[in-house]
């Protein structure tokens, strides 16, 4: 198999050291950037596996970075795994929104990290199933079109906003969605769903998935994901 290659982009260079040393030692090839603009250059010159993104950075920061990647055709399927400090959940929220996948906060441990990008890039097959698929998770099972959940093989009767929050959250397990991707993922299929209303359905689902429910774990501040299995 190809090794695979992750691009680093952070500023402070003690840190960019020691995540280059840990992500070599399990076998990824590494290629580093210490700002944005550099970043985005060698990037798009040659795209690599997985880009892990520190989101403060001087000049051009993360979410600039982010941005620009998502847009560029070359780049766009990238997966970008964005590194934060604490108090950014806004600046997640955004990188989420822009297409990131996922994000892991300052300071973590490098065990944790590994696991992250390797998460994001197995994550990386597969697009999210199309609004008509069959999404099963585990032992629940989600049919869009006959307008069934099952779990554990009994049907679960539930309204069409929270089939389809279910089916969205189930189809990408492990990946954080905001409360705004869950809005236009779900908007008009019978009312109008607000920021607010996604914590209200929330709670819905996970009642009716009783012994499942924590199945949708919520991601303070952001938004919630389906829990992966592995
Ligand atoms: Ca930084």
């Amino acid at each position: 198999m190809a090794k695979k290659s992750i691009f680093v982009v952070e500023d402070e260079e003690d840190i960019l050291d020691l995540v280059r040393h840990h992500l070599a030692k399990e076998g990824y090839g590494v290629s580093t950037a210490t700002n944005g603009m550099e970043a985005v250059k060698a990037i798009l010159r040659k795209p690599p596996d997985l880009v892990l993104l520190d989101l403060m950075l001087p000049g051009l920061d993360g979410l600039e970075v982010c941005r620009m990647l998502k847009k560029d055709a070359q780049t766009a399927e990238v997966p970008i795994l964005m590194v934060t400090a604490k108090d950014e959940e806004a600046d997640v929220v955004a990188g989420l929104e822009l297409g990131a996948d996922d994000y892991i906060v300052k300071p973590f441990r490098m065990k944790e990290l590994i696991a992250r990008v390797r998460a994001a890039l197995r994550r990386r097959r597969g697009a999210p199933p199309d609004a008509e698929a069959v999404v099963q998770a585990g032992d629940i099972v989600i049919h869009p079109g006959r307008h069934e959940v099952k779990v554990a093989g009994e049907a679960v009767e539930m309204t069409v906003t929270e089939l389809r929050i279910l089916h969205l959250l189930a189809g990408r397990p492990g990946w954080v969605m905001t409360r705004d991707q869950i809005v236009d993922a779900v908007r008009g299929e019978d009312y109008a769903v607000t920021d607010r209303a996604v914590d209200f359905q929330i709670v819905g689902i996970r009642r009716k998935l009783g012994a499942r429910a924590d199945c949708i774990e919520t991601v303070r501040g952001v938004g919630y994901r389906f829990r992966a299995e592995d």
